[in-house]
């Protein structure tokens, strides 16, 4: 089992705080969820995870003990941690198969490809198609698999469902379902969509402006319909 540990940890874009003192552990095999509403600070925690040079964040990151805090954004995927982020993020002008290729990192198994097209069905029928011909939900479908394809310890998904029509959400859930244990990984998502990250989660941190005002596990969470309207859209 590895262990991705979080904090205090606080950010700022300049003066503005976005992230105050947040704490949060994920291990591999299991799922955490992080909720809250439009600019709660959800995408600012895997920014700052990450080392994002956008914002300046001070705290602690560890993964099995280690520190990621000072290991620039585009070497963090090698310590094991993606980042699969809101915008998608693919290469257009590329096929599916060209950008999960660029993906792949020296952590990959040799059988790498056909493990993540196994757990990601709808990808496969894709490969040839280019990105800009891709639907939103086939561009998130994708961007999993993409970061898959480095062969993460810890995958940070932000807000995958995001635009996306019910049916699709309800594909990208199974998904996203399987993946910790056929890949030991951990999973932190973070959604506005109250369902879908109580479907999917082992423990749930609710965000209100910058900081965590809840934590608990999914069946606390239901049972709490004051909290689900304070802090939540339920979509
Ligand atoms: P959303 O659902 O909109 O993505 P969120 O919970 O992910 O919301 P963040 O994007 O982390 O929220 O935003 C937290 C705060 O930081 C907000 O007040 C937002 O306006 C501010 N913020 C986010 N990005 C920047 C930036 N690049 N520069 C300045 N302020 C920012």
């Amino acid at each position: 089992m590895r262990e991705l540990i979080v904090t205090g940890l606080s950010a700022k874009y300049g003066l503005a705080v976005a992230l105050t003192d947040v704490s949060l552990a994920v291990r591999t095999g299991e799922t955490v969820g992080l909720l809250g509403r439009n600019g709660a600070g959800k995408t600012t925690l895997l920014k700052s995870i990450i080392n994002n040079p956008e914002l300046s964040a001070s705290g602690e990151v560890t993964v099995d003990g280690t520190s990621l805090r000072k290991v620039p954004t585009y070497r963090v995927a090698r310590r094991g941690v993606a980042w699969v982020p809101d915008n998608r993020r693919i290469f257009t002008a590329l096929s599916v198969e060209e950008n999960l290729h660029i993906a792949r990192s020296r952590r990959a198994a040799p059988d790498q490809l056909e493990r993540v097209l196994a757990s990601v069905p709808l990808v496969e029928k894709l490969l040839k198609r280019r990105g800009f011909e891709l639907s939103g939900g086939e561009q998130q479908a994708v961007t999993i698999a993409r970061a898959l394809m480095s062969a993460p310890d810890f995958l940070l998904l932000d807000e995958p469902t995001e635009g996306l029509s019910p049916l699709i959400v309800e594909q990208l859930q199974e998904s996203i379902a399987r993946l910790p244990a056929l890949f030991d990984l951990g999973i932190l998502v973070t959604e506005q969509n109250f369902r879908f990250v109580t479907a999917l989660a082992d423990r749930v941190h609710i965000l209100e402006t910058g900081s965590a005002v809840w934590t608990g596990t999914p069946d606390e969470l239901v049972a709490r319909p004051d909290l689900i309207n304070r802090h939540l859209s339920v979509g």
